[in-house]
């Protein structure tokens, strides 16, 4: 499996095929940031896990889309061999992750958005460790209360760029790490579904913002006072608009 840290001519492949999807990744042997955001990114398009590790089925989204788009695969006998590549302990740079906040089932790099270069490129400000931490403690018991449904993070922080780029509220909780925009993997529970959980059911009281409005996401804060609004659209650009709050 690839991973970040992993090394190899295996990375350099799975790069190689990325890019022929459109990612502008180097050519370096390793799964490094910039690669385990894109892996992240395709997962999360194809509705996968996006967990960015490379497995199997990661594996033949890849091949699949690389076909669908008449482009060849790089060097398929290799890469299959992704599924099980070795992982030599010495090679597996834990270290940077030693203080990140990081919780049961979700870490600090759940909260970087792959599209907000800005984050991917600077990391989070410390200044908002604590928030995150607390929602990831947060989250956690959510994703323990459906343990067999994966919960997936559209959007965690945004940076102030990212958050103009995007027409974010301008004091959107995104900007301090109190916030994610949630959904249900292949959305086999929908988001009213969990917001009615969330708000009066046996996990009342993680949250304190609310937004709520379409089966794509769901929008929970920690902010300091009770907030709960449905996004109201009357045109696809306005609907966008509150896609990103
Ligand atoms: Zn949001």
């Amino acid at each position: 499996m690839l991973k970040y840290g992993s090394r190899g001519s295996e990375a350099v492949d799975l790069k190689r095929e990325l890019n022929r999807l459109g990612f502008g990744l180097n050519n370096a042997p390793r799964i490094g940031l910039a690669a385990m955001f894109a892996i992240k990114k395709f997962q999360n398009e194809n509705n996968l896990i996006a967990d960015g590790e490379v497995d199997g089925i990661t594996v033949k989204e890849i091949r699949s889309k690389l076909y669908a788009q008449n482009k060849a695969p790089v060097i398929a006998p290799e890469l299959d061999n992704v599924i099980s590549f070795p992982q030599p302990a010495e090679e597996v740079e834990a270290e940077p992750f030693k203080d990140y906040p990081r919780g049961k089932h979700f870490t600090y790099w759940d909260f970087i958005n792959p599209d907000d270069i800005y984050t991917v490129e600077n990391g989070i400000p410390e200044e908002y460790w604590g928030n995150i931490q607390e929602v990831i403690d947060r989250l956690d018991k959510v994703q323990d209360f459906y343990p067999e449904n994966k919960l997936i993070i559209r959007s965690g922080f945004r940076s102030e760029e990212y958050n103009k780029a995007i027409r974010g509220a301008s004091d959107s909780q995104h900007l301090y790490g109190k916030a994610m925009d949630i959904y249900f993997v292949n959305r086999i529970i929908n988001t009213y579904t969990l917001a009615r959980e969330l708000m009066r059911g046996e996990l009342k009281g993680l949250f304190t913002g609310y937004g709520l409005g379409s089966n794509t996401n769901l929008h929970v804060d920690i902010r300091e006072n009770k907030a709960f609004w449905w996004y109201k659209f009357k045109s696809w650009d306005q609907w966008k608009h509150y896609q990103n709050r």
